[in-house]
């Protein structure tokens, strides 16, 4: 039994932590899927591979803040100098037909759609050791030595939030940091509240 409309789960976690795998593992693409993935807008350039519509709405910073000021995004940040938004209007629509919808997101804007839709899972990833952060930070060619050091002391930073997130969940080997957000996401849906559970039926034992 649910109530019908979706969950809304939000993944964060440093660079490094695998939440682009973790996520393309937890959402295969294709119609009959129990998740969409939400697809933000963002003012950095496309690394080499990224296509716009599919990766990110790559767009400039005046049409960003033309989507902000529009009201068009349920949440947006600044991260290392560029700015990241997750346009509203997807989200709802997916929600309405039933998908879980998940957003891979930084704390900030995670704390924002906590603020206006406590109903929804933070799930904060991270890999097993720092050392193990490090050598995935390293090992990304599409990163300048100046912005791993950037994400690295802003990854620093993140951790510090984790106590405002809901699950913790360590990304040591995929197939079992996937089968763990799943088990999130089965438990979130047994709560009354969301299950669509009506105490009103249950108060006449004759009904
Ligand atoms: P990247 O540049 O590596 O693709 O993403 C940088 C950071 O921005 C990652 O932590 C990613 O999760 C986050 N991010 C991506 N899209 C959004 C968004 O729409 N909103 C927020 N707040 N963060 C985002």
């Amino acid at each position: 039994m649910n109530n019908g409309r979706g969950m809304l789960i939000i993944i964060s976690g440093p660079s490094g932590s695998g939440k682009g795998t973790v996520v393309n593992r937890l959402c295969p693409k294709g119609a009959d899927s129990e998740f969409a993935v939400s697809i933000s807008v963002t003012t950095r350039a496309p690394r080499e591979g990224e296509i716009d519509g599919a990766n990110y709405f790559f767009r400039s910073k005046r049409e960003f803040h033309e989507l902000l000021s529009n009201g068009e995004l349920l949440e947006s940040a600044m991260f290392c100098g560029h700015y990241y938004g997750t346009p509203s209007g997807y989200v709802g629509q997916m929600l309405d037909a039933g998908k879980n919808v998940v957003l891979e997101i930084e704390v900030n804007g995670a704390l924002q759609v906590k603020k206006k839709l406590p109903e929804c899972a933070l799930i904060f990833l991270l890999p097993p050791t720092i050392a193990e952060l490090k050598r995935r930070l390293a090992g990304r060619a599409s990163e300048t030595a100046e912005s791993q050091t950037d994400r690295l002391r802003r990854a620093r930073e993140e951790i510090k939030l984790i106590d405002q997130y809901d699950y913790l969940v360590i990304n040591d080997d995929v197939d079992e940091a996937v089968a763990n957000i799943r088990t999130i996401v089965r438990a979130e849906k047994l709560k009354p509240l969301r299950s669509g559970f009506s105490i009103s039926k249950w108060r006449n034992p004759d009904a």
